[in-house]
């Protein structure tokens, strides 16, 4: 649990003395920063005695980490060897997000697959509750962090990720507001920005929102959702009001910046909200 809003990179800032997780973590004290996600979207490729090491560089700098998962998990796969290794990422997320001592791991949870969306759920629901138990029955109590996604065809809408939260014990929401409002060109003004924060304390209640994990960056989107990431001046994402929102709500936990730009736009982030 943290006691405020602590801002940070989504993976080793640009200007780290190398491409490092350890100097990312250096990079970002450096700065001033308050976390960095240790981005696994590729694949699991740290090892536990790596992750000891990143872990205790973490700790004596006072940085909290977070860990993003593989890109390539589909709870709602329909062969039997994709579903099995996409609880596998999970799981090995897990294992060495546990070892760093990170408080989360995010993860995209699903494709449609032009299946009806009740139905997507309700398969996503049972694989996440047997995938908890997997992690738990190691003793790891990591939060995994169902991300709102940012295209139609991803399973991850708002209502979706409070759901499996509200409905699964042991896991949360990582709400990505560049996603949310990419999703459906809205969810890009005050009203909207308070109306996603009332539905998240109504749901899972007031202590969700102090425990809140969110990405955000500028975004690139068309009529199917998102496109790219941008940096926040190059696009129309309306972070002020946003803060204005987070502050209103008096929010806490961690904001992953995951702007191209990096720490640059982090930066401009944390400055931004200290100053309203
Ligand atoms: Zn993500």
């Amino acid at each position: 649990m943290n006691d405020k809003l602590l801002f940070g990179t989504g993976g080793t800032p640009h200007s780290s003395k190398s491409e490092s997780t350890a100097d990312g973590i250096e990079r970002i004290a450096e700065l001033e920063l308050g976390c960095m996600e240790v981005e696994f979207v590729y694949g699991t490729n740290m090892n536990q005695a790596m992750a000891r090491k990143v872990g205790d560089i973490a700790k004596t700098l006072k940085v909290k980490l977070t860990a993003h998962a593989p890109y390539y998990i589909n709870l709602n796969a329909h062969e039997e060897e994709k579903l099995i290794a996409s609880k596998k990422r999970l799981i090995q997320t897990a294992r060495i997000a546990s070892t760093m001592g990170a408080q989360g791991i995010v993860f995209h949870p699903a494709f449609y697959l032009k299946d009806p969306p009740d139905e997507v759920y309700t398969k996503v629901r049972k694989e996440l509750e047997d995938t908890v138990s997997a992690i738990r029955s190691e003793g790891i109590q990591v939060t995994l962090r169902a991300e709102t996604t940012g295209k139609g065809s991803q399973f991850g809408s708002l209502e979706e990720v409070l759901r499996l939260s509200a409905e699964i014990d042991g896991v949360a929401p990582c709400i990505d507001f560049a996603h949310l409002h990419a999703r459906e060109g809205k969810s890009n003004s005050y009203k909207e920005f308070a109306s996603i924060l009332q539905q998240i304390a109504d749901k899972l209640g007031r202590n969700a929102l102090n425990d809140m994990h969110i990405h955000l960056s500028g975004i690139k989107y068309s009529g199917k959702g998102e496109l790219s990431h941008l940096n926040l001046s190059e696009s129309d994402m309306n972070y002020i009001e946003l803060f204005k929102a987070w502050k209103e709500f008096d929010i806490k936990g961690l904001v992953i910046c995951e702007s191209p730009s990096l720490e640059g736009d982090t930066l401009i982030m944390q400055k931004a909200y200290n100053s309203l």
